[in-house]
């Protein structure tokens, strides 16, 4: 008999064919006892919490409302090249490498489920709309030969041949064949629906609303919103930017900090919207169009070869208070339709603001930490689509004892230092000063982060998933 993979109510419901080690009295006490306990159920804690229930561990999801976080507005760009930026080398390595564990595990997922993760291999173009945002785009792509990433420079006569949507007014282009996409709501529909086929998983509709210390201080689960224990032999707090709330005394800092974000979808008519996702500086603004496979998607509800496409994202240094605002909607349909005219004619199907989980040096939180089966799989900004089957992979390889892969070494969660407060590699990327200890609080001034993006509604760098 399948176990449920949500369960609203007390969570006293073992597994019904358990494969992880348990204490003998596990249900004679009523508690769910489990190998991992994964507190946060976005993209991020499903796809360790799939891979983990995969391995044979038996695992909980706590969380009130799976999927409503950062994923669920998140456009699903694959594109550590066209997201690459200066002073950020460490994190486009990072994101090749997640890049490159995507196909693998799409096709898993869709083996083990029959769904679909939404993944379209067409590459990524970058427009430059006028002559400074040329100038832009090709200090850009120096950096993009420096660091040996696969981009090149097209002309505007290129462009348009690969493109044709493209509006009049495109000065130049930038062509990274291997930057991709995935729909990350697909994605994480089939990560829960593969939770419900795995015997050892249980997904609760609950929020965690502090964590379980046992002697020693090592973390041994969660005590969640309605009072009811949780137990685990490993705690993974992937709670996105709301994971630096549950550590308040432990001696482990996660400064992570909400940065809000706004897509929109559209609904394009067949031929209305870009066969490759589209990104563009338009008078030093960056906006990109996502479009996906016909039938597909939230958004294409007008009929047969309607598409889905999502235009993004602002940014800004905003609470996560779920406020579409009218500034940032204009913002990003301003610049799409200069970059794609025929966007004029689709419908606008939704608005969905919510935050990126920011941290001060930009890279994610993956792995153990100083706190004895406390683990974290957090802070992946810009990028958490692309980073969730490497995330999953890293944190897999904690639980198993083994090395993760070498390429989230930059993403180890102690570099913010030992004792709840960020320590001096973590100053020193953020080059400002730490802020409150263990809170997720951002570090730097007016406590808006460091290093700050300004608070702004569409951000004046390059990147901006
Ligand atoms: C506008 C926008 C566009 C983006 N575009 C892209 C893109 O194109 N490509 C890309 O790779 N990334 C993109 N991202 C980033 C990506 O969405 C995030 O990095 C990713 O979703 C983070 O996943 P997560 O699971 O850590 O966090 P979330 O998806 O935010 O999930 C966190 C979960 O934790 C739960 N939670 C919170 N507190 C508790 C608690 N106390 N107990 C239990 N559960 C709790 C929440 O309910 C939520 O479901 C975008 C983000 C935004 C906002």
């Amino acid at each position: 008999m399948p176990v449920p993979w949500h369960h609203p109510g007390p969570p006293e419901v073992p597994s019904a064919r358990p494969r992880g080690a348990r204490p003998a009295d596990a249900r004679a006490v009523g508690v769910r006892i489990v190998d991992v306990l994964v507190v946060g159920g976005g993209i991020i804690g499903v796809a360790v919490a799939w891979r983990a229930a995969r391995a044979g561990l038996t695992v909980t999801v706590l969380d009130p409302a799976p999927g409503d976080g950062a994923t669920h507005a998140a456009a699903g760009m694959l594109a550590p090249v066209s997201e690459s930026w200066f002073g950020e080398e460490a994190a486009a390595r990072l994101g090749l490498a997640g890049a490159v564990a995507w196909p693998a595990f799409a096709a898993e997922l869709g083996a083990a489920t029959g769904a679909d993760a939404g993944l379209r291999s067409t590459g990524t173009l970058t427009v430059a709309y006028d002559a400074d945002d040329v100038a832009e785009l090709r200090r850009w792509a120096a950096l993009h030969r420096r660091w040996g990433l696969d981009s090149t420079e097209l002309g505007p006569a290129a462009a348009r041949n690969r493109e044709p949507l493209l509006g009049p007014r495109v000065s130049g282009a930038a062509w990274a064949p291997g930057d991709h996409t995935a729909d990350p709501r697909a994605t994480h529909a089939a990560l829960v629906a593969g939770l419900t086929d795995e015997p050892g998983a249980v997904v609760v509709h609950r929020a965690a609303a502090r964590l379980l210390r046992g002697p020693g201080g090592a973390v041994t689960g969660a005590v969640d919103d309605a009072g009811h224990e949780h137990r685990a032999g490993t705690v993974v707090l992937a709670a996105g930017w709301r994971s630096g709330e549950l550590v308040a005394g432990l001696p482990v800092a996660v400064p992570v900090r909400p940065v809000r974000g706004q897509t929109l979808r559209l609904d394009a008519a067949p031929g209305g919207a870009p066969e490759h996702v589209v990104r563009g500086i338009v008078q030093g603004r960056p906006v990109y169009v996502v479009p996906r496979d016909p039938g597909t998607g939230a958004a294409p509800g007008g009929g047969p070869g309607h598409r889905e496409v999502v235009v993004g994202a602002t940014s800004e240094e905003a609470p996560d208070d779920r406020r579409a605002t009218a500034g940032g909607v204009f913002a990003l349909l301003r610049d799409a339709r200069a970059l794609l005219p025929a966007l004029d004619e689709a419908a606008v199907v939704e608005v969905t603001p919510r935050a990126r989980p920011a941290t001060p040096d930009n890279l994610p939180l993956v792995g153990a930490t100083e706190v004895p089966g406390l683990c974290l799989a957090t802070g992946h900004y810009r990028n958490g689509v692309l980073l969730a089957p490497i995330t999953a992979d890293a944190v897999l390889a904690v639980l198993a004892g083994r090395e993760p892969p070498s390429a989230v070494a930059v993403a180890d969660p102690r570099r913010f230092g030992p004792a709840g407060r960020a320590g001096p590699a973590g100053r020193a990327r953020a080059g400002a000063p730490p802020g409150p200890a263990g809170t997720g609080a951002p570090a730097g001034p007016a406590g808006t982060g460091a290093p700050a993006e300004p608070a702004t509604v569409v951000p004046t760098r390059g990147a901006s998933a």
